[in-house]
């Protein structure tokens, strides 16, 4: 059977952050249900149980989705566990706010078979997540865990942000050793994205924020904490205990199918993606009119998915290797090669003779590299010419 992924988004906050450009809004009870409702009749009217699909990983995500509560959120998996096979060990995830959640709560979501939460911790810091509008404290992040200890999640992953204002590598290292103290399986470092818009970006003295060489440093710092502690980096923000790497993200990144549903998700199955209606009351209208809740829809030629595991492989720790370029693509690595070699003098990527990969140096200009690597994949010549003119 060919594995799938399966991605629920829940567009409901319970507040907004100051930071956030994602598509969620707050809601109301009457809606949380009505959603549900909505979710539930879309994923069991697309029944995949004979099309040879097994679902090895299913990923909620928002939003925050403890936000419409258990009850809801075990209907949802109940219609995904009658819709599609799912893999006895199917890692199954739930996104989560650390105020959202208590041992009551998680333990019936651990029943049901959620086996995965992952927390936004952000900071410890009661200053630095005041200026992010996080309405929780470390205290709840301290609560949350240890809830879900309690209720047998044994896997779990804590979200943080760095580069924020004022923010000094001390204060960002307290939050992360804060982190490692809870003992969590997965860490994530993200760097603050000023997203145009969002009230922090208009409230913020641009001024207040870290200098990109500040902002190198606290990354740099931050993989040496991790690898130390016994987190092995394996993707630019992400970072896990062996055994533990996000089945979720490794499917994104290894270009594996997965399939969306809610408002704004986005699917890739059968070298085609599409997504779908952004707007959570269009959607649940669309599923009631006529079930057509596509917005975009596009097929995936061969050049795209060669430029995509060249892109998605150089932002993880696996990286690339000539042998998948030439014998899948049929494409001459030569070309990128070059660059590769360029960027291994200035020990920003790395080859083990297999493969090459970026060093961490090189994840802090992983823009730079991956643009150049791909004007070299256009400049590149298919093997069959190159075969050819021989
Ligand atoms: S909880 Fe997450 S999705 Fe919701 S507003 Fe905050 S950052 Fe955005």
């Amino acid at each position: 059977m060919t594995s799938l992924g399966i991605y629920v988004h829940i567009p409901f906050c319970l507040s907004k952050c100051a930071y956030c450009d994602f598509y969620s809004k707050c809601g109301t009870k009457g809606e949380y249900n009505k959603y549900t409702e909505a979710l539930c009749y879309h994923i069991e009217s697309s029944d995949m149980r004979s099309s040879g699909y097994e679902v090895d990983s299913i990923y909620f995500g928002g939003g925050t989705p403890t936000a419409i509560g258990a009850r809801n959120l075990i209907k949802i998996l109940g219609s995904i566990y009658r819709s599609f096979i799912i893999s006895d060990t199917c890692e199954i995830t739930l996104e989560a706010n650390p105020n959202s959640v208590d041992l009551t709560m998680l333990r019936k979501l651990h029943r049901a078979g959620f086996n995965r939460i992952s927390f936004g911790m952000q900071s410890a810091s009661a200053a630095e997540l005041q200026i992010l509008g996080r309405t929780h404290t470390f205290e709840d992040v301290k609560n949350a865990v240890t809830a879900a200890r309690k209720a047998k999640f044994d896997n779990i992953s804590l979200d943080l942000m760095f580069a924020l204002p004022n923010q000094t590598i001390g204060d960002f290292l307290d939050s992360l050793d804060a982190a490692i103290e809870l003992s969590p399986e997965h860490i994530s470092c993200y760097i603050l994205k000023l997203e145009e818009g969002t009230p922090l970006a208009k409230s913020l003295d641009a001024a207040s924020l870290p200098s990109e060489d500040n902002q190198a440093d606290m990354y740099l710092a931050a993989v040496t904490r991790l690898s130390d502690e016994g987190y092995e980096q394996y993707e630019i923000s992400n970072f896990a205990k062996e055994g533990f790497r996000s089945h979720h993200n490794m499917k994104y990144w290894t270009l594996g199918d997965y399939l969306g549903f809610g408002p704004s998700a986005h699917s890739l199955m059968d070298k085609k993606r599409f997504s779908y209606i952004r707007d959570t009351e269009k959607y649940i209208a669309a599923l009631e009119e006529d079930g057509d809740v596509t917005e975009k829809s596009e097929d995936i030629s061969t050049a795209e998915r060669c430029a995509e595991y060249l892109m998605l492989g150089l932002r993880t720790c696996d990286g690339i290797s000539a042998d998948i370029l030439e014998n899948n693509y049929l494409v001459s690595f030569d070309k990128i090669e070059k660059v590769l070699l360029r960027y291994h003098e200035s020990g920003h990527t790395d080859f083990d003779g297999l493969k090459w990969r970026l060093t961490p140096e090189g994840f802090l200009i992983s823009n730079h590299i991956i643009s150049e690597v791909l004007d070299a994949l256009e400049a590149s010549k298919h093997i069959l010419d190159l075969l050819s003119k021989e």
